[in-house]
Formats: C-alpha cells, structure tokens, sequence
C-alpha cells in the first residue's frame, strides 16, 4: 500500500516560509490577479490565490473584468500593471474567453513580472536551466517528489501529457534532475507499457481515472496532476486511486495533492520577484 503524499502539509510549509522570510526582512510583495469572466472554477482559484497572498503578506490587487472585455483593454490593464511598482507579479487566470488571444495576453506580461512562467522568455530559460521562476505546477509536483525522499537521477520518469503549462515544463524539470525521461500524449502508442516503465509517473492528462493499475509499476511514484470534476460533483484526479495505490510507493490524493502546490509555488514566485524589483 503506497504512502499517500500530503500536498497541504508540504503546501503550508512552503508558504510558511514565505511568510517568515517577507516578515523577517520586511519585503514589500505585491501579486496581481486579472480574472475575466465568470467561470466558477477559476474564481474558486483566484481566491485560493487572495487567501494565499494575505497569509503570506504578499499585497493581493484583484482585477475583475467582465465576459466581453477587449484584448485591447485587457493588454491597457497588463501595461498598467507592468509599469506599477507596487506590483511585482501578474497572473491572468486561464482559460480566456474566445475573443481573447491568450498567447499575446502571457506575451504582454513583463517576463520579470511573470510569476506563472508561461512568457516565452522565461520558458526559454527554464529549457537551459537558467531560470528565476519556475511553473507552478510542475514546481510543486517536483516538491512533491523530493518530499518523498526519492531521487529523480537515473530514475524512469514517464510523464503523461505535453501541454506547456504542465507536461513539457514537467519533462524538463525531472530532466534538470538527472532523470531519464519519457513524454506520452495522445499519439502515444502502447501507453500502458511504456508507465510500466516509470519509477517516477506524473499523469497530466485531463481524463477521470485514466491511468489504471496495470499501467504502473510495482513500487513507484505516483504523482497526479489531474483535476476533473465528476457529474456527481465530486473531484477525482487522473489516476485510479484505489488501485494504484495497492501498487505505488508513493502517491498523490486529489484533492490534497498536487492543487496546494501550484499555490504554494506561486508566492514562492512572487516573493523571488518582489526581491529581484526591490535590487533594482
Ligand atoms: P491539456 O488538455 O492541455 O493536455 C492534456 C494532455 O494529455 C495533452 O498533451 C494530450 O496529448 C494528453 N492526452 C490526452 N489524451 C491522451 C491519451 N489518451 N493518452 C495519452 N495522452 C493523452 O491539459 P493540461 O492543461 O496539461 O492539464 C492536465 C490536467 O491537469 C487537467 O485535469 C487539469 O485540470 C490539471 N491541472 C491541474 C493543475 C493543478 O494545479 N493541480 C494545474 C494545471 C492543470
């Protein structure tokens, strides 16, 4: 029976240090969340994200534009934010309505101020390892698996997904880490054999329990990025808990596992930005 990975204790730990180290040298953090729309889920996000940044001490500026708003005024707002200095990261919750190009939205972003690391800068930097803020999510699985105590070197790391928020940076990260790493995605053939494969498996996929028992070795990480909502109303991740978790060393719950991090990650990203801005 695997060891379920608490991502609210390894979560609350991180934020605490964020915390103690605003509060101990007395730094001046600001984070700035534009929300455009009325998309249930991502408002649900956008105030974990305020409660995050008032229990850290990080100074939280909501900006809540309606459905039908331009990508004119929504680049005006970005340049505004980019220009004020009591703003030291900007995040714009995804998914954008239709009429909002998104990649010319992340672009506008000053890439210092780019807390999500979604700007083509710094994706470019995290490519060659010299980075100053690392994507949320992805971050936060890493943190996941060093609290495990397991080494990525060497180690199979099979990653389910290759989107460029989650399983494209998450390849890289365990890559940084010295593992050897493999990226499945829908084209995929005999997927199932090839997680046989993985000591460390991160599934990114979007699917209810996508990934079963006869797709994991005996014994490894399990770590599932994975947020679905059933039609009962009931979250469930990408893996099949119940029997994974016979089979894994070490797995992630959802909810409760990877969601806390990419939060914890972010004021970790905003406080590295703030400390950058405030040398200048
Ligand atoms: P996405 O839809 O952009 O990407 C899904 C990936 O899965 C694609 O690369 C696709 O090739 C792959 N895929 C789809 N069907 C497949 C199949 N049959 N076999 C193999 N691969 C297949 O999604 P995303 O933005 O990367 O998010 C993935 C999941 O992670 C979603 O459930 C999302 O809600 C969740 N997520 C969670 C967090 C968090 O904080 N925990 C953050 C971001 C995303």
């Amino acid at each position: 029976m695997a060891q379920i990975i608490d991502g609210k204790a390894v979560s609350a730990a991180i934020k605490e240090q964020v915390r103690d180290e605003i509060a101990r040298d007395n730094i001046k953090a600001g984070l700035a969340v534009v929300i455009v729309g009325n998309d249930p889920a991502s408002r649900v996000y956008v105030n974990n994200k305020k409660k995050a940044c008032e229990f850290c001490g990080i100074k939280s500026f909501e900006y809540a534009l309606p459905e039908e708003t331009t990508m004119e005024q929504l680049l005006e707002l970005i340049d505004t934010l980019n220009a004020d200095k009591n703003v030291n990261g900007i995040l714009v919750q995804l998914p954008l309505p239709k009429q909002l190009d998104e990649k010319a939205v992340i672009e506008r972003i000053s890439p210092k101020k780019d807390v999500d690391a979604f700007h083509e800068t710094n994706v470019g930097k995290i490519m060659i390892g010299n980075y100053s803020f690392l994507p949320c999510t992805p971050a936060g699985c890493m943190e996941l698996i060093h609290s495990t105590g397991v080494s990525v070197a060497g180690k199979e790391c099979v990653v389910i997904g290759r989107s460029n928020i989650v399983g494209k940076p998450m390849a890289m990260l365990l890559l940084h880490e010295n593992g050897t790493v493999t990226v499945c995605h829908s084209k995929t053939k005999n997927l199932a054999e090839v997680c046989r494969r993985a000591d460390i498996l991160v599934a990114a996929v979007g699917k209810p329990n996508f990934v079963t028992a006869d797709m994991v070795k005996e014994g490894a990480v399990v770590i599932d990025v994975g947020i679905n909502r059933l039609e009962n109303g009931k979250l469930c991740g990408d893996v099949k808990f119940d029997e994974v978790s016979e089979k894994a060393s070490f797995i992630t719950p959802v909810p409760g596992g990877v969601g806390p991090m990419t939060i914890a990650t972010l004021m970790k990203n905003t406080l590295t930005a703030a400390k950058i801005q405030n040398n200048e």
